[in-house]
């Protein structure tokens, strides 16, 4: 049976009153309860911390128990997005917009990336930190997509008995060669003056946007799932930070708030999407969302935008007019570690 439980009830102007609530669905007060954490005795707590005339405490303590964001209702998305952009916008003195556009029937986002032309200049990774408002602190700094520098290889016999020292075509030690003898591991401290390096090939890697998300299988309260559209977003607010999805990850593609992110308010992108860039805090996952506040305009994602040689292509999976459909239909075309069975979204290709 549903228990009722004091709650502090916030409208969206910020005001304060003492109501009792009765808890519907799963919810997160649910989930703490279920753990054994009394939420009346913090609250309680709160309400004699922060008494009723401190704002910003009243609308932290409203944001980190609010729903769901999937379970909220018109209505409660409207009060949180209104709460959010007035407090994002005091915080970096601009106007923020917190878009809540949802996805369009007959649209599936795909990535597409020609590693033949890429050459390893991480301009794209730069408009990716700025169009995501990622942290910038120094022993902190949040990137979504990490530039591989590999060997080039080719498959000839001396090469392939390179890569295999041992009897029977066992590797014995060293590192891990593919069938090509070609190293496997990429390195993504190379120097970016120096690109691109003769004899090196670069390769991007963020989310792979997967059809079966490993990460969205192991959330253990849902706060990330696969849109509609395609990409897989995180609920900020509803993110417990326990990381399981970043260990399910074969891509190593998200990454973890340690601390306060640092975002200074000059470089602070005021077009934000709830699923998206709105600024993350202390304790959460956040990882690559196809820059959904862009996608769902109707423009590129900011690394495609960013890229000088044309590497990325990106479009609707679903139009077959579109340019990541025709690379699909008219190029050689793999998707990074296939033998998991995670059906990625994103897509390498050669001329
Ligand atoms: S860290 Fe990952 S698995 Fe854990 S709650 Fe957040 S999104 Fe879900
Ligand atoms: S690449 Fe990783 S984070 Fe992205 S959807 Fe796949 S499993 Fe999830």
């Amino acid at each position: 049976m549903a228990k009722k439980i004091p709650l502090i009830d916030l409208d969206s102007s910020g005001s304060c009153a003492a109501s009792h609530s009765e808890t519907n669905d799963l919810s997160r007060r649910q989930f703490l309860l279920g753990s054994g954490v009394s939420i009346a005795s913090i609250l309680g707590a709160a309400a004699l911390v922060t008494g009723c005339d401190d704002a910003p405490s009243q609308v932290s303590w409203a944001e980190h128990f609010q729903s769901n964001y999937r379970l909220m209702t018109d209505e409660e998305k409207r009060v949180t997005v209104n709460r959010l952009e007035q407090r994002y916008s005091a915080e970096y003195g601009k106007n923020v917009t917190v878009d809540t556009s949802e996805a369009q029937a007959g649209v599936l986002f795909g990535y597409a990336l020609n590693i033949q032309k890429c050459i390893g200049c991480r301009r794209c990774v730069k408009a990716c930190v700025e169009e995501n408002n990622a942290s910038r602190k120094a022993k902190q700094n949040i990137e979504w997509i990490r530039v591989l520098q590999m060997e080039k290889g080719n498959f000839s016999r001396e090469k392939l008995e390179d890569g295999y020292p041992g009897d029977y075509g066992m590797q014995v030690g060293g590192h891990a060669y593919s069938a090509a003898g070609v190293l496997l591991e990429g390195n993504h401290y190379y120097d970016v003056d120096s690109v691109p390096e003769a004899g090196a090939h670069y390769m991007p890697v963020a989310c792979m946007q997967c059809e079966k998300p490993p990460c969205v299988k192991v959330c253990p309260v849902r706060a990330t799932y696969r849109e509609a559209d395609g990409p897989v977003v995180v609920d900020y607010n509803w993110c417990i930070g326990c990381r399981m999805c970043m260990q399910a990850c074969p891509y190593w593609a998200r990454r973890f708030n340690w601390s306060k992110p640092v975002l200074p308010a000059e470089k602070m992108n005021p077009q934000t999407h709830y699923l998206g860039n709105r600024p993350r805090m202390k304790g959460v996952v956040e990882k690559c969302t196809f820059c959904i506040q862009r996608v769902r305009k109707g423009r590129y994602p900011a690394c495609v935008e960013a890229c000088p040689v044309g590497a990325r292509k990106f479009g609707n999976l679903l139009d077959p007019e579109s340019e990541v459909r025709r690379v699909l239909d008219k190029k050689r075309v793999f998707r990074l570690k296939a033998e998991a069975n995670t059906y990625p979204k994103f897509f390498y290709y050669s001329d």
